[in-house]
């Protein structure tokens, strides 16, 4: 697919069929596809297997959704989600489909702010907005979505969300002690039970046992992938590894783990190649904090516009998705849901108090990625990691470790003042 050529396709049939508003939905079509254009095809020497992500944005509003429709049809649930704590190997296991609806884009917001107050973060506003306006065929495609209680944006929109689309909530606790885990042992029962209903099926040990090994096989690519870009040169670009980690939120996760390993099985002939992305001297940059939701590749677009390179995400769209696996194979429910809370609980979102591990976590990944330095990314108005920031800068500090903080939006208005403070940032790095 040449630059010229890419279009994101239209389906404007089936969008009128899922009650969207067709007209404006494919005006933000025709943007995206521009954005995407110009932030990621003009890129130089880009693996070839990236052909395949591509193509997955080209049809990011026709074929995944067509997937997703003849999966209801066959009877199969489709349940939106916001938020990594919610158990795919659940949803898997009652033959159910996943998908993220995080909301990464501008283009909603003002829907949201018709409705909902405007000083809460832009994530959740423009997921809102997605439903609101009509503009997004995932939230219109689905059956149900799923929120949980991370925070407070969060947990009070579900309750006018539900006034749209049905929506349950799971509470995650925000502290690690005993009956904080007893209490998520719970939340995981009553979601399974809730799953298996409204797909009108009973999760077996052997549907809930390959359900794992599904997602640790996901899981397990993007780990090798993280891994292999930590490489010095690195072979891939940080926007490429995002769009990647931003499509595992709605692709079929079987054959997005094979490409995913057929991609890697590109980078790895690259670094024995010796062939680097952007160059190789760049500055190697550590991303830490908020996820990205597609299509929120402001930062890494302004860092490597910058020369730099991205060479790490501790965040939801990065790591604290699929740094963890679960033990597989077990032996009855019980034991299987025991290891799946485990697991789920090592993701050290801020929302949790104490979050100590989340320090270690973050320089751990620093020398691991050999980052020069970190940003820390955070959305206006997120509370829990903006306050956390002042943590991770002492952290930093301690470790002598560069740093930087950067508190932004999804509008363009700041990018120039994000432009000038990177290049500073770097400048300093380099000394
Ligand atoms: S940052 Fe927290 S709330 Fe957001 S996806 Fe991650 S775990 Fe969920
Ligand atoms: S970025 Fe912060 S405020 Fe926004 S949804 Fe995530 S946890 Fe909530």
């Amino acid at each position: 697919m040449t630059t010229e050529s890419f279009e994101i396709k239209a389906y404007p049939e089936m969008w009128k069929d899922l009650g969207m508003d067709v007209e404006r939905f494919d005006k933000m079509r025709l943007m995206l596809g521009e954005i995407f254009r110009k932030t990621y095809l003009s890129q130089k020497n880009r693996p070839l297997k990236m052909a395949y992500f591509d193509a997955m944005v080209a049809e990011i509003h026709g074929g995944r959704i067509k997937e997703l429709l003849a999966a209801k049809a066959e009877g199969h649930p489709v349940i939106g989600t916001f938020c990594v704590y919610i158990p795919e190997e659940v949803v898997l296991a009652a033959g159910g489909v996943c998908v993220g609806l995080c909301g990464g884009s501008q283009g909603s917001i003002p829907d949201a702010e018709k409705i909902l107050p405007r000083n809460i973060c832009p994530m959740v506003k423009s997921a809102f907005g997605f439903k609101a306006g009509k503009i997004c065929p995932y939230f219109q495609a689905v059956d149900f979505v799923y929120g949980e209680t991370t925070c407070d944006a969060k947990k009070k929109c579900w309750e006018i969300l539900d006034t749209m689309v049905p929506t349950y909530v799971m509470e995650i606790p925000q502290m690690k002690k005993q009956s904080d885990r007893t209490m998520w042992l719970h939340e995981v029962k009553e979601f399974k039970a809730k799953v298996e209903e409204i797909a009108g099926t009973t999760i077996t040990v052997d549907t809930m046992n390959a359900a794992v090994k599904v997602m640790n096989g996901k899981r397990r690519a993007l780990q090798r992938l993280n891994s292999l870009r930590h490489a010095n040169p690195t072979p891939i670009s940080g926007k490429d590894v995002l769009l990647v980690e931003q499509i595992a939120f709605y692709d079929e996760p079987i054959r997005f783990a094979a490409k995913v390993n057929e991609l890697c099985d590109e980078l790895e002939q690259r670094i024995a190649r010796g062939e680097a992305v952007p160059s190789k001297d760049a500055t190697r940059i550590m991303v830490a904090g908020v996820p990205m939701a597609l299509p929120n590749w402001k930062l890494h677009n302004l860092v490597e516009g910058a020369g730099a390179v991205i060479v790490n995400e501790e965040s939801c769209i990065g790591t604290r998705y699929y740094k963890d696996l679960m033990a597989e194979d077990g032996a009855d429910m019980e034991s299987i849901l025991t290891e799946l809370t485990k697991r789920y609980m090592n993701i050290d979102c801020s929302c949790f108090t104490p979050n100590d591990e989340r320090m270690a976590q973050v320089v751990k990944e620093f020398r691991e990625s050999k980052a020069d330095g970190i940003i820390h990314y955070s959305l206006q108005f997120c509370h829990t990691y903006n306050i956390e920031e002042i943590r991770i800068r002492e952290t930093c500090a301690k470790e002598g470790i560069p740093y930087m903080f950067i508190e932004s939006d999804y509008s363009p208005e700041d990018v120039g003042q994000i432009q000038t403070r990177v290049e500073a940032f770097l400048e300093q790095i380099r000394g």
